[in-house]
């Protein structure tokens, strides 16, 4: 199929590459014209495991193309998949301006059948918000249908999971439109959900909401840990046993970030009391969420005698999670941001993210984990990359100012931690 791809982010990039890779001819529309520069060159703006290879392969093999003139791509796509982003907007609701900004754009370039396909996290009823912008934009003759197909991809395995879904959600009341995504989806061999838009757009909601209370779930169990000398790996193990909770999710840290969780939670708690539900429950997870961060902070505080006045404080990462350089909404910044108000010194370092998020949060850039800590008082482990999970501590003996870690990933072995002479700090165990 002909396919146009508006917004190459995270989801446009790795959708585009990966529809590319399963035989489509792709054109990835993007307005932010240095995005576009880049990529023309072959130069990935994002890290993302296995994305550079596919997107490689595919320019060379003339299946993956990028632009930002939108208009030619449309006309020819058999299907226009949305990718823009839905930021939280002041009042906690999904800020749709650059959907509805695309929906319009879409509408004046549209020739022939078409079936325009949202991929962003969108409110319940944007589907038909997009489909009246396309009808009022769109010359009369133009045949068209509106489908909700939202994207469940994790950032830091994202082109796995774009080629092995758990499951394939299409949302529209169009049988012509499910026909053609489910041919496109065809060679993934995934379950095909075919379903209302509303309750394709519920989906995506309702998932994030539900993994968001899992993790607030566990850092809520880590914390009555600390203070009941109980281990939160091996009860979040016991409790993973039972397959009606299950092991994913289960993992306690400084709380859930990125650019989806505390964002969807956001909305969606806005879109219920919209509808006169107050959906307490997910403003609880919400509040865990927030106060996890403060947890953290108060661990490293304890573990210097209350104070951080002239301190040095080690970071090991500011990536939301590994295997991204995505910082948008990390708690890992949340939780600098209050360690320097109290008046520490941070150097850090993260293996993938862009030198501008160390700048404009004023924070000294190492060069590699060792040297971060140097003449460091306190090691704070806030993204877990594996690259500090299997880091050899012995190499941060006589190194460190003091030996002490906070580990607020768990990522680190306590014990051999320990066995070196470390205070090790870790979170419910
Ligand atoms: P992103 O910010 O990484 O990328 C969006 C891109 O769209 C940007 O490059 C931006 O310049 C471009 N853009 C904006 N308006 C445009 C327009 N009119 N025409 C062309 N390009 C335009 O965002 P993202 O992380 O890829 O997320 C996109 C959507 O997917 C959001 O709704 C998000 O909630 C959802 N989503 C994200 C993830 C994720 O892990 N990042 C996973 C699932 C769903």
């Amino acid at each position: 199929m002909k396919l146009a791809i508006i917004g190459t982010g995270y989801v446009g990039l790795v959708t585009g590459a990966c529809l590319a890779e399963l035989g489509n001819e792709v054109t990835c529309v993007e307005i932010d014209e240095d995005k576009v520069k880049k990529l023309q060159s072959g130069s990935i703006p994002i890290h993302e495991p296995g994305l550079e290879e596919i997107v490689e392969r595919q320019m060379a093999a003339g299946r993956l193309l990028f632009t930002t003139s939108l208009a030619a791509p449309v006309a020819q796509a058999d299907a226009v998949f949305i990718c823009v982003p839905t930021p939280q907007g002041a009042d906690g609701r999904a800020d749709m301006t650059f959907v509805e900004s695309a929906a319009s754009d879409i509408a004046h370039a549209l020739c022939g059948y078409t079936v325009v396909v949202n991929k962003s996290t969108v409110p319940v009823g944007s589907a038909h918000v997009v489909e009246q912008l396309i009808r009022r934009y769109a010359s009369p003759n133009v045949e068209v249908d509106v489908a909700s197909n939202p994207e469940f991809l994790r950032e830091g395995s994202a082109v796995y999971d774009f080629l092995h879904p758990d499951r394939v959600v299409v949302g529209t009341n169009s049988e012509r439109a499910v026909g053609v995504l489910t041919d496109l989806y065809r060679p993934l061999t995934a379950p095909v959900m075919v379903v209302s838009p509303e309750t394709a757009e519920l989906i995506k909601y309702a998932s994030n909401a539900f993994l968001a209370t899992k993790v607030s779930f566990i850092n809520a169990i880590a914390n009555i840990c600390d203070e009941l000398g109980a281990d939160v790996k091996d009860v979040a193990l016991g409790m993973g046993y039972d397959p009606r909770i299950g092991f994913e999710f289960l993992r306690p840290g400084p709380g859930f970030g990125g650019s989806c969780f505390p964002k969807d939670c956001s909305a969606l708690i806005a879109a219920a009391s919209d509808r006169g539900y107050d959906f307490g429950l997910l403003r609880g997870v919400l509040e865990v969420n927030e106060a996890q961060k403060d947890v953290i902070v108060a661990k490293v505080l304890k573990a210097l005698d209350d104070s951080l006045e002239g301190k040095r404080v080690a970071v090991w990462g500011l990536a939301f999670k590994a295997d991204t350089d995505d910082t948008r909404d990390s708690p890992a910044l949340a939780i600098v941001e209050r360690l320097k108000a109290v008046g520490a010194t941070l150097v850090a370092y993260d293996p993938a993210v862009p030198d501008r998020i160390f700048e404009s949060q004023g924070l000294l850039r190492a060069t590699s984990a060792l040297e971060a800590c140097r003449g460091a008082d306190v090691l704070l482990v806030l993204t877990e990359w594996d690259e500090f999970r299997w880091f050899d501590l012995a190499q941060l003996s006589g190194v460190m100012a003091k030996q002490v870690i906070v580990d607020a990933r768990n990522a680190l072995d306590a014990s051999h931690a320990r066995g070196l002479g470390f205070e090790y700090v870790g979170v419910g165990r």
